[in-house]
């Protein structure tokens, strides 16, 4: 990278931080005013039509500059919502399934203490209101669980 290059990446980043800002701001005052559900069913038809509208009024009528910067901060926070529900939740869904698994087989772990060929039940660490059933494979130790709680733990090695 050159130093024209190095000095744009430079403005490009405070140019995101600042925007950043503004979108947390504005996303705190739809809050306060009663705003939710940002995180809601995808895809979402309704988010996509109020971008549209919004960059259409940017591009068609004569808005002040001030009226530009709050439409555009409202694309942003729209973008934003439709990406965390395309991709974000997804990931943080994986994350906690998969630590939900983990902190299940460590129970049954530590409950069988190594011993195979054997099936239990016990309360369900993970959610703590379910049953969990589980069973631990004689042949090769392999764990087998499934909570009594509807999208809890499921899984067989
Ligand atoms: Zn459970």
């Amino acid at each position: 990278m050159n130093d024209i290059q190095r000095a744009e990446v430079a403005r490009l980043n405070r140019t995101v931080d600042k925007f950043a800002e503004l979108m947390k701001r504005r996303l705190m005052e739809k809050l306060l005013k009663g705003y939710s559900g940002w995180d809601g069913e995808h895809p979402a038809g309704d988010l996509c039509q109020q971008i549209g509208q919004d960059a259409l009024r940017i591009a068609c009528t004569g808005l002040t500059d001030q009226e530009i910067s709050l439409r555009s901060i409202d694309i942003a926070n729209r973008a934003m919502f439709l990406l965390y529900r395309a991709e974000v939740r997804q990931e943080e869904q994986f994350k906690t399934g998969f630590a939900r698994i983990q902190k299940v087989r460590d129970a049954i772990v530590q409950k069988t203490k190594g011993e195979r060929g054997i099936t239990g039940d016990m309360d369900c660490p993970a959610c703590g209101t379910g049953r969990l059933r589980y069973s631990v494979a004689r042949c090769n130790g392999h764990v087998h669980a499934r909570c009594s709680t509807e999208n809890c733990v499921s899984f067989m090695e």
